[in-house]
């Protein structure tokens, strides 16, 4: 971690921080405006907590703004993600009852669906286990498929329909945090580092170039940039991912009935367990039809190349298997393609939890490919947390000091 030892100038009141680090009034800052830092200030701030919400660049500016947006349990398999998953899906519906999410969470069925043997095996096993943790699926035979989905091309013979999913657009979910709580971001602010009391054990807030900020807490909620803020190198690590947006084609939006998911995306995606073996470039198709009659086509799972560029071997396949499965989607023109960073941990579950060694400092990152659908409830988990409440979500298996139990030192 980068950490730099300050005088703050003041007697630091030790008793006192520690009272108001669980009973609001206290202040805190949360680094990063991806979905995740945007949904700790919601929380925070909805508390009555004074918030400073601190970007480098701009509010969902990395990952969140660069995914495709299921709000979605289809891929997970039982245990902890899976478990997080469900109660995320419940906010988003919550939130989106309450006004917060309104018109911004589109409820819809995930369809996965397998064109080959090895793919009927895995899906039929998912579907098997997806049951076990009381999840709605439908298994669809390929008459029932075609009639169910009649877009959907002769390749696909065996269907799973996942209900209760939904889609939304990560930087509509930032906005609308955003606005509902009233915080303004302080953009073009890197972080350099936290603010460490003597004694070492708290934090008094984070050095930036233009000074050290003051708070009663920090919650590092930076993506791929909370790497600078960790000790151990390899334990996060970038993976990348290349999507497509069509024209509007409203006629063959309708007559989709939800997402189409490739059995591919399970093997792409892997298990927990199966997270250090990720190809060198997986692709699970994914085709989501917007609200705005447009379709989202993903995606690429890659260990190389720079979070700006699309290359065209990536375009091509993603265009070939999406047509392949949905026809119709021949005659429409692209209009988009665009690439971001997942921040995945190499043990494939985020960090989530008090930072190691520190009573007031806490971190909220490596979501991979589930941080749209993970955002709001990690935030109002971990605000939770701060102030000394069971979380939302059991964090245990996210706590950062298991790395330091397994001898990294975060
Ligand atoms: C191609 C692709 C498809 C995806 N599809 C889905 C999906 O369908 N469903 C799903 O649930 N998830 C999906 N994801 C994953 C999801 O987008 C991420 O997990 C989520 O957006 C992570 O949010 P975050 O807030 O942790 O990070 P980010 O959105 O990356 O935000 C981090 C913020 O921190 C800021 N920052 C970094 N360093 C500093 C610093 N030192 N000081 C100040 N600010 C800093 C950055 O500028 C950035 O704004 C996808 C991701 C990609 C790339």
């Amino acid at each position: 971690m980068m950490r730099e030892d300050v005088n703050v100038g003041r007697q630091f009141n030790n008793a006192r921080r520690e009272a108001m680090q669980f009973h609001p009034p206290f202040s805190a800052i949360v680094i990063g405006a991806g979905i995740v830092g945007a949904s700790t200030a919601y929380f925070l701030a909805k508390r009555g907590v004074a918030v400073q919400l601190i970007d480098a660049s701009a509010p969902a500016s990395e990952a969140t703004g660069a995914a495709d947006g299921a709000v979605s349990v289809a891929s997970k398999r039982p245990g902890p993600m899976m478990a997080a998953a469900l109660s995320g899906v419940r906010l988003y519906a919550t939130l989106a009852k309450e006004g917060v999410f309104a018109g911004a969470f589109k409820h819809r069925s995930t369809f996965i669906v397998a064109a080959s043997d090895e793919e009927c095996a895995v899906l039929e096993a998912h579907s098997a286990a997806l049951a076990t943790v009381g999840v709605r699926v439908d298994t669809l035979s390929a008459a029932n498929l075609h009639q169910r989905f009649p877009v959907l091309s002769l390749k696909a013979r065996l269907g799973v329909e996942v209900h209760d999913d939904g889609h939304a657009i990560g930087y509509q979910i930032v906005h609308r945090l955003l606005t509902a709580a009233q915080i303004t971001v302080d953009r073009n602010t890197k972080v350099d580092g936290l603010a460490i009391a003597k004694g070492g054990r708290s934090v008094t807030g984070v050095s930036t170039r233009r000074g050290t900020i003051e708070a009663d807490a920090v919650v590092i909620a930076a993506g791929t940039g909370s790497a600078e803020f960790l000790n151990a190198a390899g334990v996060l690590t970038p993976r990348k991912g290349q999507l497509l947006v069509t024209e509007r084609a409203p006629r063959l939006n309708a007559a989709m009935p939800g997402a189409i998911m490739s059995g591919r995306y399970l093997l792409s995606k892997g298990t927990q367990k199966m997270a250090n073996s990720t190809p060198a470039r997986g692709l699970g198709l994914v085709i989501d039809p917007l609200v705005t009659g447009q379709f989202l086509i993903g995606g690429t799972r890659e260990e190389f190349g720079d979070r700006q560029s699309n290359d065209i071997d990536a375009v091509s396949r993603i265009l070939a298997e999406a047509v392949a499965l949905v026809p119709g989607l021949a005659s429409l023109r692209l209009l988009r393609s665009f690439s971001g960073l997942r921040t995945a941990v190499v043990d494939g579950l985020p960090l989530v939890g008090r930072m190691p060694g520190f009573d007031n400092a806490y971190i909220a990152t490596g979501f991979e490919g589930d941080g749209i659908c993970l955002g709001p409830v990690t935030g109002k988990s971990i605000v939770q947390l701060i102030c000394g409440e069971a979380p939302e979500v059991d964090l245990t298996p996210f706590d950062p000091s298991r790395f330091e139990r397994s001898g990294e030192k975060l």
